[in-house]
Parts: structure tokens; sequence; C-alpha cells
């Protein structure tokens, strides 16, 4: 596996490729980031992952700072997987405009989480194109656990004519139903047996202003339960821990 620092080794690297998948990380991989690197290995050649900590999409400096990190594991979950490159940038060198330049978004970006998290998907949009750019993929793998994130990226490529094609994965689970998330494990042992109530909470057919209750009885602090294009949406957090989930109604 090619480990690659500089965008100009990913543009050299890159050349090399007919069939190239794209997965962009934060880190801390779990099993459902190496869902993403399977199918892509099943579709393409060539599979390139990113680890990125984008600071421009955290509006918290201290969720910024707690973010889980752990880059040699992280590679040697990668290499195992068989993922061909590593793109592990400085975020100097992503932000050599120092944001000057972003990409926004003005109307379902404004709900849900980017009604919780100011200027999140300005941050998440201007990376995911600075990366695209970069790596240049035919294919680039999202999942559906980040629901808003993966339509805003979908709606960005179609409208800004990008030949990338964005690929939807579907959300990995832990057995007790919890979404698998690199800030699960920032959860105390008593708050990950609490955790799963979320996935729960997006299942149950009682009215929503109970299930928020029920949920705040748990001891989360909801931010929103809510419905939108056939899908239910929840945010809530654990102690300092911010925990999302979506499903299909
Ligand atoms: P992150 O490192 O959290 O930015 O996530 C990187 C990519 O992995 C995003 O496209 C996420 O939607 C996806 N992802 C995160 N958790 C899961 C999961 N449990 N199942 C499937 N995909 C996921």
């Amino acid at each position: 596996m090619k480990l690659l620092k500089r965008v100009s080794e990913v543009k050299a690297w890159r050349q090399l490729s007919n069939s190239l998948g794209f997965v962009p990380t934060m880190g801390a991989l779990h099993d459902g980031h190496l869902s993403l690197v399977e199918k892509s290995k099943s579709q393409n050649e060539q599979t390139l992952a990113s680890i990125f900590v984008n600071p421009t999409q955290f509006n918290d400096p201290k969720d910024l700072q707690n973010y889980p990190r752990d880059i040699e594991a992280d590679c040697a979950l990668l290499n195992k997987a068989g993922v061909d490159a590593v793109f592990l940038p400085e975020a100097d060198e992503i932000y050599q405009d120092k944001y000057r330049y972003r990409i926004s978004e003005s109307e379902f970006s404004k709900i849900l989480c980017g009604a919780f998290r100011p200027g999140h998907f300005d941050g998440v949009l201007t990376v995911v194109m600075k990366l695209l750019n970069i790596v240049q993929p035919h294919r680039c793998y999202m999942g559906e656990k980040d629901y808003q994130q993966l339509q805003l990226v979908k709606d960005m490529a179609a409208t800004f004519f990008m030949s990338t094609d964005i690929v939807p994965c579907p959300t990995l689970r832990e057995p007790d139903g919890l979404a698998m998330s690199s800030r699960n494990r920032l959860l105390s042992a008593d708050q990950r047996e609490r955790a799963p109530r979320l996935y729960q909470a997006l299942r149950r057919s009682d009215p929503i202003p109970t299930v928020v209750q029920d949920l705040e009885t748990f001891g989360f602090k909801v931010e929103y339960l809510e419905e939108h294009f056939g899908r239910r949406f929840v945010a809530a957090k654990l102690g300092h821990v911010r925990l999302i989930d979506n499903v299909e109604i």
C-alpha cells in the first residue's frame, strides 16, 4: 500500500489508473469504513482511501481536538483490506487559501445537522470538492449513516457537472443495532450500553414527542428527531459525544 502525503504525489500516482475508487474518511476506522473499501474494490481496479480530520467541518474546537485519531492502526487496517494507496494530507496543504474559498448550499444544508452545526456542511462540501479534484476518481463511496452529507455531496457533484459517480453504501451496525461510528470509541461503558436506544427510537411507531421524551429519560440530549423524504433522522448527545443515525421509514 502506497502512502501519499502530498497533493502532487496523489496526482502522479493517479495517472496510472483507468478505474479508480475513492473512500474519503476522517480515520479511527471501523468495519463501516471497511465495507466502503470492499465495495470499491469490487467495482474498481484500484482503490485509494484518504484519512483527513477536516478542521473546517468542526464548528466546535473541542470536538475537533477530541476527535479520535489512530493513524497507525488505520493504515494497518487499510493495508489488510487491500487498499492500493492512502492519502494522508496536512491541513495546510489542503487549505493553502486559508479557507477563503468555500462551497456552500443554501437549503438542505440548513436543516437537521446543519441547523445545529453552523458551517458544518460548507466544510464538508469544500473538502470533498478539493479531494475529488485531487484524486479524480471514477467512483466515490459514501455511507448512508451520514445521509444528509451523502445527498449534499451527490447534489453538488451533479450541480457542478463533476464526472465522479457518488456511490451510496448501507449503514453497518453493531450486533445491538448501534450504527458503527468513530465517535463510539469516545463513549464510556455506561454510555455505550445506552447508545443502542437511538436506533430503537428510529424504529418506534409512537408519536415523536413521546420517543424524544423517552430518550431524554435515558440521558440523551436530543437535538432533533425528524422525518424527511421517507426517512427518520436523529441526532443526540450522550455526555459530550454526539451521535447521529437514520433509517428508511
Ligand atoms: P467518517 O470517517 O466518519 O467521515 O466517515 C467516512 C465515510 O464512512 C462516510 O462516507 C461515512 O458515511 C461512512 N461511514 C461511517 N460510518 C459508517 C457505517 N456505520 N456504515 C457505513 N458507512 C459508514
